[in-house]
């Protein structure tokens, strides 16, 4: 431990000196600061975290959302009620002197910053600056471009990647970063900062850009990747990029912002083995690399499991493969740890919704974006099937916004709510609002399974479920995303539904993984849970030995700094 924190110290920490700029349009930092929507922003927060604890060299570049992501409240029929998030930056973060111009639709735009230090484990600060254009002069239309994040419709969403893309590097100068070496795109919402390093480096060869960019893509699915009209982005983008963008897109028509990343960047990859998979045939680019991501573990870890972790793996914060020797956590503790997390959920579920749960009872969670091809309802496919196998014997706790656009996932909601009602008596479900980082933490430690069940091969990674395994929750999950790596059957959970191949990935029929789910549910989980107590908890301990150790972002950031940044000085 005194060796890494001289490391450190000898680490500097002048801003000149850092290497890595981190684009992305979501970061989750705090839930007090409301600029993520989900896992992409997730992911971002956990990725600067793990980089300020160990000393990566990096900042972090986003926009300011003026309105957080939308408040959810459930009404009893489950129907989703939004209300607008009113924050002070102010409150969080502190604004710079520094401003930068640029144009949108031949307006000039002013951009103003604002930081935030993320300060790691041993007192290395990687700052994240957000982008702000609502500055007093502008056009009022202007100052309300980065009100919402992503915006309403195609004209918004493509001026916000103006800003983060151009806006960002500008403002990179303009705190005086020379020396960045890797730009990492973090999703294709940050490719427009390609253009402006090829303006700014006297419009060189796209070789040269090529070599400061790496490209991490996070849509398995086409209609995922933005795509402008041409002619629109003709009218919003200053002239000074438009031959550099046809030139880049060599006659393709719409503007896909996925392309150019594409094009410019040295690294690509996808974000599990399975999606590289994917994207490499997606995207026909034999060279997409697999870098599986992770979770910032001490961010996810519960209050009563991180005192068992400082007394039997002291230094896992530092260095997670530490979970490997949860194996020899005692038995009697780990499971007080495990009821101390349930009992804050139950008491949480109960000053929130009036439902109140067994700290007795085998307890399932199911929480993400509520997007229709998670399929929060797989469960409840057959109701009379369910309530005979599990009446009395399980309760359900659920989480997850709906995007104000997606009447399909909202939709799902309400069919949980209908099946709520039809199952009272028999098996206690309840709905959490407003799912965010806070809540995130309570539920993957509170229950005693993580269901997961989206449609394959839709989840790139997934992340919720590394976070329940951290804190020895077993997941029960279709092999998808980040889970084909890590189920071992029977020791770290359970598959839902076959593996995938070649043969079944695309015309397997998903209507039949509820089948899998209720089979497992009632013949392995139920009985293992009430009549093999030693056995479950040993799969407690087996889930922290085998997947904490791997899934988390200390290991994929390294990962990152190997093999695509080529930098770090703990390698060095
Ligand atoms: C972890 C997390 C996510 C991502 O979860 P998935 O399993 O990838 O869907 C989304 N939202 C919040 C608040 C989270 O904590």
């Amino acid at each position: 431990m005194i060796e890494t924190s001289d490391i450190f110290k000898r680490i500097s920490h002048q801003k000149g000196k850092r290497e890595i700029a981190y684009f992305t349009m979501e970061v989750a930092l705090e839930d007090d600061i409301p600029s993520f929507s989900g896992g992409l922003g997730v992911l971002a927060g956990d990725t600067l975290r793990s980089a300020a604890d160990l000393g990566i060299p990096m900042v972090g570049m986003t926009l300011l959302q003026q309105y957080g992501y939308f408040h959810q409240g459930l009404n009893e029929e489950g129907q989703q009620i939004e209300t607008e998030v009113r924050w002070n930056p102010e409150t969080k973060l502190k604004q710079l002197p520094n401003y930068v111009e640029l144009k949108i639709e031949n307006r000039v735009v002013e951009v103003k910053v604002w930081e935030y230090d993320i300060i790691g484990k041993f007192g290395y600060v990687v700052p994240v600056y957000f982008l702000d254009v609502n500055v007093e002069g502008n056009d009022e239309r202007d100052r309300e471009l980065n009100k919402h994040l992503y915006g309403g419709g195609d004209y918004i969403r493509l001026c916000q990647e103006i800003i983060l893309g151009i806006g960002g590097v500008r403002m990179l100068r303009d705190l005086g970063y020379r020396d960045i070496r890797s730009y990492h795109l973090n999703e294709g919402h940050a490719s427009l900062l390609t253009l402006e390093l090829i303006r700014e480096s006297g419009y060189s060869s796209h070789e040269k850009i090529q070599k400061a960019c790496v490209f991490t893509t996070h849509t398995p699915v086409p209609a995922g990747h933005d795509v402008f009209d041409f002619e629109m982005v003709r009218n919003v983008l200053s002239p000074v990029y438009i031959d550099y963008l046809k030139e880049i897109l060599e006659g393709e028509h719409p503007v896909n912002l996925t392309t150019i990343s594409l094009k410019l960047s040295r690294f690509i990859n996808g974000v599990s083995v399975k999606h590289a998979e994917v994207s490499r045939n997606m995207f026909r680019r034999p060279e997409i690399h697999a870098v599986t991501n992770g979770i910032h573990s001490a961010t996810w870890v519960a209050p009563s499991f991180k005192k068992l972790f400082d007394q039997y793996l002291p230094g896992w914060d530092v260095d997670p493969s530490h979970f490997s020797r949860a194996v020899f956590i005692s038995d009697q503790e780990i499971w007080k740890a495990h009821i101390a997390a349930k009992g804050r959920l139950m008491q949480l579920i109960q000053e929130q919704t009036g439902v109140v749960m067994d700290l007795n009872k085998l307890t399932i969670g199911f929480a993400r974006r509520a997007a229709a091809y998670k399929r929060a309802d797989l469960v409840f496919s057959d109701l009379d099937r369910l309530a005979g196998l599990a009446g009395e014997k399980i309760q359900i706790v659920f989480a997850g916004k709906a995007h104000p656009k997606d009447e399909e996932g909202k939709s799902v909601i309400r069919s949980v709510f209908e099946a709520k009602k039809k199952l009272k008596g028999q098996i206690e479900i309840a709905y959490l609002e407003n799912y965010g980082m806070h809540l995130g933490r309570a539920l993957t430690s509170g229950v005693d399974v993580w269901l997961n069940n989206p449609q394959r091969p839709r989840e790139a990674s997934g992340t919720s479920g590394m976070k329940s395994a951290h804190n020895g929750v077993m997941n029960f999950s279709v092999l998808d995303g980040w889970w084909i790596e890590g189920c071992v059957e029977g020791l770290t959970g359970w598959a839902i539904g076959p593996e995938p191949t070649e043969d079944n990935l695309t015309d397997y029929d998903e209507g039949l993984d509820y089948e899998s789910l209720y089979s497992k549910l009632e013949k392995v989980i139920i009985p293992m849970y009430y009549e093999d107590r030693e056995n479950w908890i040993r799969m407690m301990k087996s889930t922290i030995a085998l997947n904490a150790p791997y899934f988390n972002t200390h290991r994929m950031i390294k990962e990152y700094a190997v093999r695509a940044y080529k930098v770090s000085p703990l390698f060095q």
